[in-house]
């Protein structure tokens, strides 16, 4: 098979709100008057972001959803994306399921795929995606005050949890390693959320490297400092509710510095909490409180009676580091 029946066969779809898709030297997107689009690319490489002999559904599923839970951090609607790839060879079977998985997260946000590029060489799989946000609505990673609640979605560190038992650094009983590594494997986007907590969150970002790491982001830009009750957090994971025993540390590892969780973090005034909770509600997503955003720099862990934690070396994923 080549090249272009490759991409006839399994990425070439009619277009509904496009208005060009595939086959053309561009397609041509439907933007609304006065719209924004926002914009933004996730690269995934064999190896590096997941193991070469993924279940291929999955790995279609996760492609795509990394790059939609971009948007959500945005409180940005799903349009449209691009799919660059780069195959070591045709592999029919690895495509039907690739594909799969892929389009199926696809049709369930009404983005469709309108492009790409496809090349022979080591497996990297690469997608641009488009939404719509009104001017002025995004979320932005800036705009944490002083006093806000710091919040996040869902539940962190099962998805790092799977990866070391892949490794073979610890042991999971089987009913939870399958729990976990549907996280790593299959993360939900929490585009619903996103868009719900419009107006509403102060700041936001999409959790992909770690939580510390990732909330220091919004420290950052925002120029504030936060306190995080770890305790809380560590509340969110799935494993940590089985009643597995597991050295602190490692606990403590996966839920604050494990990454590819795919979850929001977001802050909002403390006067907005029932709107929050609203919010969480009407996109069937649980949220939880862990912290809020203090004056100075820097993040400070402290225990459920507001005591200190040490801080201790649980560094957030850094492909350079
Ligand atoms: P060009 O050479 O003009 O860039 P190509 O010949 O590479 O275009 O691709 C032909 C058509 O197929 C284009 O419309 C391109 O967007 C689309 N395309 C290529 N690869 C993919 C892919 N993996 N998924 C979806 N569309 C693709
Ligand atoms: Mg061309």
């Amino acid at each position: 098979m080549g090249e272009f029946d490759l991409i006839a066969r399994y990425f070439t779809r009619p277009v509904r709100r496009a208005a060009l898709g595939v086959g053309d030297d561009c397609a041509l997107l439907r933007v609304e008057a006065g719209m924004q689009l926002a914009v933004s690319s996730d690269m995934l490489v064999a190896g590096r972001h997941f193991f070469e002999d993924v279940d291929p559904r999955h790995l279609g599923h996760k492609s795509l959803a990394v790059n939609l839970s971009d948007l959500a951090a945005s409180g940005a609607k799903p349009l449209a994306f691009t799919l660059a790839l780069s195959l070591p060879s045709v592999d029919e079977h690895w495509l039907q399921g690739f594909s799969q998985g892929l389009l199926a997260l696809a049709d369930q946000h009404g983005c469709e795929l309108v492009g790409g590029d496809t090349t022979q060489g080591p497996l990297n799989i690469c997608i641009t995606i488009f939404g719509e946000v009104p001017p002025g609505q995004a979320l932005l990673r800036s705009g944490a005050r002083v006093g806000d609640d710091i919040w996040v979605s869902g539940t962190l560190g099962d998805a790092r949890l799977a990866l070391d038992a892949m490794l073979g650094k610890v042991h999971l009983p089987p009913d939870l390693f399958k729990v976990a590594r549907q996280r790593l494997e299959c993360p939900t986007p929490r585009v619903a959320l996103g868009l719900a907590l419009r107006g509403i969150a102060s700041s936001a970002l999409d959790v992909s490297d770690g939580l510390l790491g990732d909330l220091s982001h919004i420290l950052k830009q925002s120029l504030a400092g936060a306190e995080i009750d770890a305790e809380a957090v560590l509340q969110t994971m799935q494993a940590r509710q089985s009643g597995l025993s597991l050295p602190d540390d490692l606990w403590c590892q996966c839920v604050l510095a494990g990454g590819d969780d795919y979850e929001l973090a977001f802050t909002a005034p403390a006067g907005a909490r029932e709107h929050v909770l609203a919010a969480a509600h009407s996109a069937q997503t649980r949220v939880t409180r862990i912290g809020r955003v203090t004056e100075g720099q820097g993040i400070r862990l402290v225990d459920a009676r507001g005591q200190p934690l040490a801080r201790q070396r649980w560094n957030s994923f850094d492909h350079f580091a």
